[in-house]
């Protein structure tokens, strides 16, 4: 295996997480920690975007990374704020976003949709890395479900988490700080880059534009935006994704109408104009290969 090819696929493990400690060194990896509005602040490490909510009533994080960054987590914690832990709330099962859960859940409940517990109880196959995730530990599982929506009532300002189905997966939430006027999206949203949609969780490329098209209205002008994945957005940049999911959706459904197979709509390829999108984690080619798969499925 060359060089480039070992990168790759240790990056492509390390997104889900399957393959913790082996597959990247996270003893390089730094948090950094970027207040957002309000009472919310932002951690980047490896893995999805953290929420934190500091304030009187101690701290609430949404999503955890991965299990080897849980004390530098905790780390970052202390300095936004000396009061305790009190919950965690998941956006969806994806290792990169539950990986610290074990670890957290020994200060606070862990809170998420049911079909969060579900699939991390059981185990899940990821076809398209061909990869098989082990059903999780009993401390890693979320103890308080939902399943349309719950408010936490913290820090001065209602927490309002909301599900929306079938678009990552089919146990994504939404995460509206209402005072503080910021949004946790989760990876319903990655921010100026093609998502990653878990079509074998239940996740749709057409389900995720229709969250994404029921979520912009319920957005104040002036919100500040969380990404699963990418920088602090604005709905301007919501709107920018949501303008490519459809325009490169519907290029490949003429496609498929027209019976183009697979490996014709990769080689067609997508306009210039979304270059840019296809040099995150999901390569352009393998972001067509989803939406096609995705529309195909009957
Ligand atoms: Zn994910």
């Amino acid at each position: 295996m060359t060089k480039r090819i070992i990168i790759i696929l240790s990056l492509a493990l390390s997104y889900l997480g399957a393959v913790p400690a082996l597959a990247q060194d996270y003893s390089k990896v730094e948090i950094k920690s970027t207040k957002v509005a309000g009472n919310v602040y932002m951690l980047e490490g490896a893995g999805g975007n953290i929420g934190v909510s500091v304030g009187p009533d101690g701290l609430l994080i949404v999503d955890d990374q991965f299990a080897p960054l849980a004390d530098k987590i905790k780390a970052a914690l202390r300095n936004l704020g000396e009061g305790k832990l009190k919950f965690v709330l998941n956006t969806h099962w994806h290792g990169d976003h539950t990986g610290g859960n074990a670890s957290f859940s020994a200060e606070a409940p862990i809170i998420a949709h049911d079909n969060v517990r579900r699939r991390l109880a059981s185990g899940q196959r990821l076809e398209i890395f061909k990869e098989t995730i082990p059903a999780a530990p009993k401390e890693a599982l979320p103890v308080i479900t939902f399943d349309q929506s719950l408010s936490v009532h913290f820090n001065g300002e209602e927490i309002r988490v909301i599900h929306f189905p079938h678009g990552h997966t089919d146990g994504d939430s939404v995460i509206f700080f209402s005072g503080s006027n910021v949004v946790h999206l989760g990876d319903d949203f990655f921010a100026g880059r093609f998502p990653f949609v878990d079509l074998e969780s239940g996740g749709s490329v057409q389900g995720l534009i229709k969250n994404v098209d029921e979520i912009i209205p319920k957005l104040p002008a002036d919100v500040k935006l969380i990404p699963g994945h990418g920088p602090i957005s604005t709905v301007e940049d919501l709107k920018a994704y949501r303008r490519m999911l459809v325009e490169t959706t519907d290029l490949v459904r003429k496609q498929l109408a027209a019976g183009k197979t697979l490996e014709q709509v990769k080689k067609a390829g997508l306009p210039d104009e979304w270059k840019s999108w296809g040099t995150g984690f999901i390569k352009t080619e393998l972001w067509l290969e989803i939406v096609f798969r995705s529309l195909s499925v009957k």
